[in-house]
Order: C-alpha cells, then structure tokens, then sequence
C-alpha cells in the first residue's frame, strides 16, 4: 500500500512572516491528519522558522533544489547537509522551472538524486514533457528519458525512499490540468520504467505524485487512479486553506 503524499510547492512565494503565518494556518487544518504524508517546500529563507512551527506536527519540511557537493566554492548554491541541519527531511529535484530557467541537466538531477540518497533526504524528482511534445507525440519518450537519465545507476538499496512527481510543463501554473486519464496513462508508464530499472517490489512501492494545477476541484478524480499516489501542489498550496482541502481530498 502506497500512503499518499502531498507536497506545497511555494517556490518563491513568501517572505518569513507570510510562511509563517500560512503554516500556523495548515497546523490548525490538518495538524493531526493521518493515512497521508504532507510536506511543504517554502523559500531556503523561511525554512528556519516554518521548522519551528512545524514542531511536533506531521507535517514535514523540504527544500525546494539543492546543489550535489557537501561545502565548497560553489558561490549562491545550498548543500544537502545544510538542508539536514535546518530540518528537511525532502528535497525537490529537477522541477521544471529549474530546467527550463537555469539549465538543469538529467546529468546533474542524477548527482543530485545520489548526493540526496546518500545522506538521507527524500528526493522528489520531477519530470514531464513540455506542450510542443505532447503535441508532437514525444511525451511519453521525452519521460522515459527523462527517468532513465536521472536514476543512472542509483543505490537500489536507497531507492525505496524515491518519489516521483510528474508534471506536464503545459499544466504548471496555467490553469490546464491533465486529465485524469491522461495523467493515469503516464503514471502507468513512469512505474512501468521504475520495474525495469528499480524491479517489481521498488516499482509497487514509489510513490508517484501528479502535479500541474492541482486544485480542491480536481483532486479527487485524480486520486481515483490508480498510479496516482498524491499531488505536488504549487499555487493552490499558498494559500493554506485550498491546500488542506486537497489533502482532505476523500472527506
Ligand atoms: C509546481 O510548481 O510543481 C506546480 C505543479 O505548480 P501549479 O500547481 O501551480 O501548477
């Protein structure tokens, strides 16, 4: 049984004050939830005091990209044992917007992937194909690329601990949501390449989370399929509100 897991993306939302305030909120909402994981990712700014207010709730704390080294001249980067120090226990890796504004690789998503198995984080590697793709019939083959690419050679003895988010680019932030059996079909896929690489028990086991305008109103018949095993949620997930209403998706 795969427990759901859902993720607030805030990407570069929220000044510590407001992230603050909107995690007191979640608190109070679904502090005490059970049968899901939930974990938010606000700026590497506020994760100092939304650590502070997550104390003694199950919510958890990422880190939205991390850089693969442990310290060194590596001027504006982050290292995953400064994430470990601040609290996270996730890390985003390879979203979208980092591969389309800042030149992340598959090559450098899979330094990343390793450097996060090997000192305990949950890595949640993103992929998914842009519009021109899904148009031109390449979506399929633009993910497993991607997945083959980024889980080169990766210790299968911490693999267990992988999620995978997949998010059509065409769906982020626009408003346009796969449909659900659009959405099901590439999940199928993705753990179709995960039995292939990772074998049959890993593969059962990976969470795959759907993500691309995720709203209270779509949740649902997202999480009726059967590859689906929660959401990563960016815009809807500022504001605490919508995002518990997409955690308490079955109430
Ligand atoms: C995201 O940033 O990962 C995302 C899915 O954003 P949105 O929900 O706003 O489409």
């Amino acid at each position: 049984m795969r427990r759901p897991i859902f993720g607030g993306n805030w990407k570069m939302h929220k000044t510590v004050k407001e992230a603050v305030s909107t995690v007191e909120d979640l608190k109070k909402e679904i502090g005490d939830i059970e049968g899901v994981e939930v974990v938010v990712f606000p700026p590497f700014t506020a994760l100092d005091a939304v650590k502070a207010v997550l104390k003694e709730t199950r919510i958890g704390l990422g880190a939205q990209n991390m850089y693969w080294e442990e310290k060194g001249a590596y001027t504006g980067e982050i290292s995953p044992l400064m994430l470990l120090e601040t609290g996270c226990r996730y890390v985003i890796l390879g979203h979208s917007e980092r591969r389309q504004y800042f030149g992340e690789t598959n090559l450098g998503i899979n330094k990343k992937l390793k450097a996060a198995f090997s000192l305990g984080l949950v890595p949640v590697v993103c992929v998914g194909e842009r519009l021109e793709e899904r148009k031109n019939g390449k979506a399929e083959e633009v993910v497993v690329v991607q997945l083959r690419e980024c889980l080169e050679k990766v210790d299968l003895q911490k693999a267990q601990k992988l999620v995978i988010a997949y998010e059509p680019i065409w769906a982020i932030g626009t408003g346009e949501t796969a449909t659900p059996q659009q959405a099901q079909e590439m999940h199928r896929l993705i753990r179709g390449v995960l039995l292939e690489l990772l074998g049959e028990e890993l593969a059962a086991s990976i969470r795959i989370q759907y993500g691309g305008s995720v709203k209270p109103e779509n949740i649902k018949d997202l999480m009726r399929q059967s590859d689906i095993d929660g959401a990563l949620v960016g815009g809807a997930s500022l504001q605490a509100s919508s995002f518990a209403r997409i955690i308490r998706y079955k109430e």
